[in-house]
């Protein structure tokens, strides 16, 4: 009788690693494709990189225009399809 034996997970409750995206590897906001020789860190510092998938180049300006039109497209979509906007119960 062969007992199973259960792999050691990777701790869950992981100490508080400070700012966990910066010492990731950028991600290509195009075609998310992780670059494996640029970190967030990096470019948060001011460099930039060249997608190696889509070409496209990205710093961190770019980033920040990035984030800032996806937050404003979430807020739009959110709001749009949001039945609150409308009275209910009133036909
Ligand atoms: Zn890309």
């Amino acid at each position: 009788m062969v007992s199973t034996v259960v792999a050691p997970r990777p701790s869950l409750n992981t100490p508080s690693t400070p700012a966990p995206e910066l010492v990731g590897l950028a991600v290509c906001p195009s075609c998310h494709t992780q670059d494996r020789s640029m970190t967030n860190l990096a470019v948060s510092a001011g460099a930039d990189w060249q997608c190696s998938r889509c070409g496209s180049r990205w710093d961190a300006v770019r980033l920040a225009a990035v984030a800032a039109y996806d937050l404003w497209v979430s807020e739009r979509t959110a709001a749009s399809v949001h039945p609150a906007t409308h009275a209910r119960g009133d036909v």
